[in-house]
């Protein structure tokens, strides 16, 4: 689905990304674990137009995206979570469900009567939509709660909750568990599980947690300094000498190193 050809980004002189290449594959959860610094962000980030590559290429389904903004992308069904923003966090979870870009009509009705009825009636399907989407996260709950109330790893599922108001295809989730209890975690890969087996949504996700990942995500990629290192199961990933050193090398205060 995704094909990244020798992909760089460059700051000054610094090589974030330094020639990476690999493939997402249709319908899976890709593990991208590697080092803090490996430049795994960075790839994120020059995937989802967030930032320009140096050089390099990226393909959608065999065609060139390479530097398209995020609105392409997003129309495209690829899509990278951010955190809530600011101006956001004063809106109920339920509103910031419905905030997220349709296609409402608003202006294009000449006539304010009938706009009235037809906003209102977009207005309603939007609301159910976002009530479905806050069930199947499991936190109907929290409908009419503030976004900024919310603890770390209820924003991290609202997140999630936000691609789900437009048809994402494939998902890139940075560090979805950071921070994040337990209980939560469960919560949020048994959302990331059912979006992927029943909503065929493919993910492509960075995880410090190898436990997590381990129950996610086939196959894993590493990275380390800017390039891929290594690519397969969670078990080879984790016999792998020359990943294990590439963790090792930047010490153990790493906590994926460690976990490793
Ligand atoms: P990771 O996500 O794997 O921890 P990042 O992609 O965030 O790594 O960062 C890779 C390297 O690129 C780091 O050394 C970081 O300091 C550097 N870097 C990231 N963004 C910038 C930037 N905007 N300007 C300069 N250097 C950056
Ligand atoms: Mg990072």
């Amino acid at each position: 689905m995704i094909r990244v050809e020798n992909l760089h980004k460059h700051f000054g002189g610094f090589r974030a990304v330094d020639g990476a290449s690999l493939e997402i594959a249709e319908g899976k959860i890709t593990g991208l674990i590697g080092p803090n610094g490996a430049g795994k962000t960075t790839l994120f980030n020059a995937i989802a137009g967030v930032l320009e590559p140096t050089s390099g290429h990226v393909f959608m389904d065999g065609e060139d995206i390479t530097g398209l903004p995020p609105h392409d992308l997003f129309h495209r069904g690829l899509l990278r979570t951010f955190q809530i923003a600011h101006e956001f966090s004063s809106l109920s979870v339920r509103e910031n469900l419905m905030m997220v870009p349709g296609h409402q009509s608003g202006e294009a009705l000449w006539n304010t009567w009938f706009a009235r009825r037809q906003i209102a009636a977009e207005e309603k399907a939007l609301r159910d939509q976002a009530d479905e989407v806050l069930d199947f996260l499991t936190i109907s709950h929290l409908a009419d709660e503030r976004a900024g109330n919310l603890s770390g790893g209820q924003k991290k599922l609202l997140e999630l909750g936000r691609t789900m108001m437009v048809d994402a295809r494939i998902v890139f989730l940075d560090e979805v568990g950071a921070g994040v209890n337990r209980t939560l975690l469960g919560t949020i890969g048994d959302a990331i599980v059912r979006l992927n087996q029943e909503r065929g949504y493919t993910f492509c996700m960075i995880e410090h947690d190898m436990d997590f990942i381990k129950r996610l995500c086939d196959p894993v990629i590493v990275m380390a300094e800017g390039k891929v290192l290594a690519e397969g199961s969670a078990e080879d990933i984790m016999r792998n000498e020359q990943v294990i050193e590439a963790y090792l090398g930047t010490g153990l205060k790493n906590k994926a190193g460690a976990n490793a």
